[in-house]
Order: C-alpha cells, then structure tokens, then sequence
C-alpha cells in the first residue's frame, strides 16, 4: 500500500464525491486556474484548471534519472542550435515536403546569413518521459519528446502539491500526503528569464511574452510573469499581430513594442502552423529574431527541438558528435531514448515502412507538430502510411516505439465533466533552463517537474489540448 491510493477509498462512492468537491475549492484557493473555453480573453469568468483527485505513484530511481540527466539534455539542445550543418543535414527530407517546418528553416538560414547579433541564449525547456512497462516488472525512463518551444504549466504545477496533500489530508492519508514533494518550475522559469534580461543590461526593457490569440491558459504564465515583477522586471503580453503593428528594430537592431524596448522574446505562441494567421505573422516572426532582443527560443533552437531531430539525435554516433570524449553523458542520454526510426527515402525508411505496417500497434507515427493530437496510432498508421509509402511525403513523420506505461485508477476532474473512475496513464516532464553568454554557460538548471495523467482511452495527450490533466508524483 506505500505506493498509492488503496481501492476501498477509490471505491467509496461518497467519500469521493466530497473528496471532490473539497478539490476543485482547494484547487481555486491554490490558483489552478484557467480561463473558459467561451471568454477565453477575460478573467471575469474562471475554472480549475483539470486535475486528478489523487497524485499518482512514481517510482523514485526513474524520477531522480530524469532529473539528472536535464542539465545534459539541455547543453545538447543548446549544441544544437549552434551547429546549423547538423540542424541542415537533419531536416533536409524533412523540410522538402514540410511547408511548416520549411519556413522556420527558411527563418534560420535569413538569421544565419544577417549574423547572430545578439550572444544571450535564453533556453526553457520541458523534456517529457514515460515509464515503459518491462517484461520482468520493471519500469524504465523513455522520452517522450523535448519542448524547447512554449512548454507550459511551469506555473499551475508549482500550485499542485498544495492541493494533493489538502486532498490526502481530509481524507485521512497524512502518510501520503506528507510524501508528495514541492516543486517550482515558475520561480526557476523566472530566474533564467531574469538572468537573460539582466545580461541584455537595459534596465527600462521588458520581458515581452509573445501570447496566443486564444489565452485560456494565461493564469499559467502570470505565475511567471508575477515572478518578474516580484524581480522589478516588467512584462508586458503582446500577440503576432500587436507585433506587426506597433514593432520596430532600431538602427542598432533593437526591438521596440508599442515605444517600449524589448529586452526578452519568450514564445509562448507560434509553434503551430495556425499560430501565423497571415503573412504579418511570419514577418514579425522575422523581425524578432533579426532583432537585438534575446529570444526564447530562438529560431534554431525552435528547430533543434523538432520530432525529426529527436530521431536523428537516435542514430549510432550522433551523440558521441556532440558529446565527443564525455561516453558517460552519451550512455545517461542515450539510456531515455525509445526506438525511434527514419523515414527516409532509402533502404532503412523501407524497412521502417514494412515494420510499421506489420505491427502498428506497437508504433506511433509523428509529424513535426505540436501541442498534441497530431500523431497517429494503430490501424490508421497503415491507413497514412499505406498512401505515402512509396512518396517522399513519407519524411514529413518519423515512427517511435509507442511506450507502454503501468496503467493506474484515479479520477479526472474537469469542469462540466461526471465523475468517474478512470484507467490512467501519466507522462512525466522535467523543465530544464539554461543561460549562454556567448561560450560561457552562466545557468543550466533542472527547476522542477510537471506530471501530466489521462484516461488510457486517449492515446495522444495534452492539458491544453483537454485530454490530459495536471497531477503530482507520489515518490515510492
Ligand atoms: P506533442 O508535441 O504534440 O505534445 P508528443 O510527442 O508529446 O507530441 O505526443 C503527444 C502525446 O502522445 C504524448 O503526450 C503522449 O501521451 C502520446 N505519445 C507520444 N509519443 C508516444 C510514445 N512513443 N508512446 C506512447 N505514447 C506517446
Ligand atoms: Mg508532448
Ligand atoms: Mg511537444
């Protein structure tokens, strides 16, 4: 029982319909908060953000393997970004037939041929994991995927293990919830962003968050935001379209917003072909990263966090080239990584066509999408890669080991939504941030953790996408 929550109480029909209730006004009284879906731009009205009634049982040797091995993933992706023959030579099939990805690229190589003028790298990154269910019971650490791109919920998580151990506590569970750990991915979020601004040494500039058009999950970056300003470092939110209106670089490339200098890009929109509503988008994409403002992410490390990187990043000596002479780190990174194969037109994309299409089920097709519900499972793989087969079409998407995670029960609470017990699955993020100053690795840091759970029914995920739902680890 030392793991997780005995039946009896998952059972108690009662008891968990007041366990409910007493979540959902722990959730609100912590700020787990989101917009709704019908004013998505207005605080007026707010719900709890979706959240399990129970935290779910993790393992303790997995967890502390991930958060060890953050620090590295992050100098990896920061090697990347600055190796534009690898980032070249890895998304040419890719870039051929992906509209989206080609024109981040064609973005890259402007950046490149102008010259990088600005040497603060800003990285905030999530890499996302899975407990692989071993044959002999064991469970190891699989990455799902790294975002180097707007990985969210860095703020409602840091409010998470609050509401748990209040749960844990009324309903008698004061072993349990005095186990669950604290977490802040939104104070450590802020320090690096803090940092970045502080080496751009403009005391009247802000950190501009670049927002979506639809912010319903604002409350989660005010958390970060509120961090600034708790620094005296002013933020202010602007979309695409506010930045192709009132934007302008300066003789010396720097990057005025609305009369006001911009110190800090941080992306939390544009990682979507949808994001760039028109061609003022795009260029005001541009401008930002021809400007002096230090980008979060900037557009190489934007690429350097693509599904196709990631499958490259799996073939023999790809590491050992970004890690030369340092095999431990190659053997601690390499340990996370799932099978992940090309596509590729040649003799090994057919081979990875004809293992896809002979056992489906054991793979998931990706797209170079995020944000979840893009990839594709079971029979419909052979449905899409049955029609692309023989085309170069086929290298917009890699294949992956589909990872099959311990199942557990628990219940998904959801605005609107009846209560009831759920098989779940959980995937586990651990946030990641790093400054550069030119060569010099000023911060890199792991800052905490972010446990996502959803009904096993679905098989892609995402908070924002409505399918999975914030939770917290019981370390065991
Ligand atoms: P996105 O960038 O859209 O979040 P992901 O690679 O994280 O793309 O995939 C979305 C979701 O699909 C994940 O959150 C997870 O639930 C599921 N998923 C992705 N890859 C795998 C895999 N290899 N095995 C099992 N489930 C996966
Ligand atoms: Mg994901
Ligand atoms: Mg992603």
């Amino acid at each position: 029982m030392a793991q997780g929550i005995p039946s009896d109480l998952l059972m108690n029909a009662t008891l968990i319909n007041d366990l409910a209730v007493v979540a959902k006004d722990a959730a609100l009284l912590q700020g787990v908060l989101m917009r709704v879906k019908e004013s998505p731009n207005s605080s007026e009205v707010v719900t709890y953000a979706p959240f399990t009634l129970f935290p779910t049982p993790v393992p303790k040797a997995p967890f502390l393997q991930a958060m060890a091995v953050q620090t590295h993933y992050n100098t990896l992706v920061d090697k990347i970004s600055q190796d534009p023959d690898f980032l070249q030579a890895a998304l040419a099939s890719t870039i051929a037939v992906d509209d989206f990805t080609a024109r981040l690229f064609k973005i890259h190589q402007q950046v490149l041929k102008e010259g990088r003028l600005q040497s603060i790298v800003l990285g905030l990154n999530r890499s996302d994991y899975m407990l692989d269910q071993k044959e002999d019971g064991h469970t190891s650490l699989k990455q799902i995927e790294i975002n180097t791109f707007a990985a969210s919920f860095g703020g409602l998580s840091s409010r998470m293990p609050d509401v748990h151990r209040h749960i844990l506590r009324v309903a008698g569970r004061l072993e349990e919830s005095q186990r669950i750990i604290d977490n802040n991915p939104a104070v450590g979020l802020a320090k690096a962003v803090a940092k970045a601004w502080e080496l751009y040494g403009s005391k009247q500039a802000v950190v501009m968050f670049l927002v979506e058009e639809n912010q319903r999950n604002a409350l989660d970056q005010r958390f970060i935001e509120n961090e600034l300003w708790k620094r005296n470092i002013a933020t202010i939110r602007k979309r695409f379209e506010d930045v192709a209106e009132s934007g302008n670089l300066d003789q010396d490339k720097r990057l005025f917003v609305d009369s006001q200098e911009v110190a800090v890009v941080y992306f939390r929109n544009g990682y979507m072909p949808q994001n760039y509503e028109s061609e003022k988008a795009w260029e005001a994409r541009l401008m930002m990263e021809c400007s002096l403002a230090v980008k979060c992410p900037d557009i190489s490390t934007h690429l350097a966090g693509t599904k196709k990187v990631q499958q490259v990043l799996a073939k023999p000596g790809v590491l050992e080239h970004f890690f030369p002479d340092q095999p431990q780190i190659v053997a601690q990174v390499r340990a996370t990584f799932a099978g992940l194969y090309t596509l590729d037109m040649g003799a090994e994309g057919d081979k990875t066509v004809a293992m896809a299409l002979a056992t489906p089920n054991r793979f998931v097709l990706k797209p170079q999408r995020e944000g979840g519900g893009n990839n594709i499972y079971g029979q419909e793989i052979c449905e899409v890669l049955g029609k692309v087969k023989d085309s170069a079409e086929r290298t917009a998407f890699i294949l992956m080991d589909k990872i099959q995670p311990v199942p557990t029960q628990n219940y998904l609470l959801r605005r609107g939504t009846p209560l009831q017990i759920s098989n779940c699955l959980s995937e586990l993020g651990f946030f990641g941030t790093y400054v550069r100053h030119g060569k010099d690795m000023v911060m890199n840091d792991c800052v905490g953790h972010l446990l996502r759970t959803k009904s096993s029914e679905h098989l892609d995920g995402g908070v924002a996408a409505g399918v999975a739902v914030l939770d917290n680890p019981l370390l065991f």
